[in-house]
């Protein structure tokens, strides 16, 4: 089942591009979007690829900031320069940024713009503290989401706005890690409780970031790498009581999550 990428997927993503790119100059700049198609960044110089929560900020060095979102199904490939690109149908390329070594493709990306760096905020400026950002505050993320005492946890976790980076998969396992239902009030919840909570599911996406494969168990074996993201209507990995699954949130933006009735009472 896919699901929306989670910040670590972003980051890593940011890390690849960041590598590829910074420092050089754009062979060719496409922006193959209605409203930036006559865009053309040929010539420019990246000076630097970072993830902001799930959105990804090219800086450029004529101070303009090229950004994108993966949402539910976007992927950026690099491909060596002449080689074939694979990562779609060609109708699905939304970007191309190639230097003399590498084409990097942006398939169906969402959110595309292009402002000055200076207004980045514009962009980012709602988002919560970036769980994977340099600049991680923890005692800020716990207030922010302590700031909508009636919200459910499982939904105030996926909020960027609190927080910025967090999708279902770190959502749901954090939450069974800490023995917490997700549709307990947050204001039921400690501020310890909570900060220990935040900073449990932000070591789960550090251990993760460096590579695509996502465990929460620490076994990288198919099949065991989640203790119940997915899991449903299996037992429970730790105690046999079989995986609830449900759905979160105020519609159209349900999302789906997962518990266990024994282990997160
Ligand atoms: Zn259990």
């Amino acid at each position: 089942m896919r699901h929306m990428p989670e910040g670590d997927t972003v980051w890593l993503a940011a890390q690849r591009m960041n590598q590829a790119l910074t420092g050089q100059e754009l062979t060719r700049g496409e922006l193959r979007v209605p409203q930036l198609a006559t865009l053309d960044l040929t010539g420019q110089t990246v000076s630097e690829v970072i993830s902001r929560g799930k959105h990804m900020l090219f800086r450029f060095a004529d101070d303009h900031t090229l950004r994108s979102h993966f949402r539910m199904d976007g992927s950026w490939r690099i491909h060596a320069s002449g080689q074939p690109w694979r990562g779609g149908p060609a109708f699905a390329v939304r970007a191309v940024l190639s230097t003399q070594r590498w084409d990097c493709v942006g398939y169906r990306l969402h959110d595309l713009a292009y402002v000055p760096t200076a207004n980045e905020g514009s962009l980012v400026g709602h988002l919560g503290p970036d769980v994977l950002g340099p600049e991680w505050d923890l005692e800020q993320a716990v207030a922010r989401l302590s700031r909508d005492g009636d919200a459910e946890i499982g939904v105030a976790l996926l909020d960027q706005r609190n927080l910025a980076g967090i999708g279902t998969l770190y959502r749901t396992e954090g939450l069974f890690l800490a023995g917490i239902r997700p549709q307990r009030r947050v204001a039921d919840l400690e501020a310890g409780v909570l900060s220990a909570l935040v900073d449990r599911i932000r070591r789960l996406m550090i251990g993760n970031r460096d590579h695509p494969e996502q465990s929460t168990t620490g076994s990288t074996r198919r099949g065991e790498t989640h203790w119940i993201f997915e899991r449903d209507p299996r037992p429970c990995r730790r105690c046999g009581t079989r995986i609830k699954r449900g759905e979160q949130g105020p519609p159209p933006n349900q999302r789906v999550t997962y518990w266990c009735p024994t282990c997160q009472p």
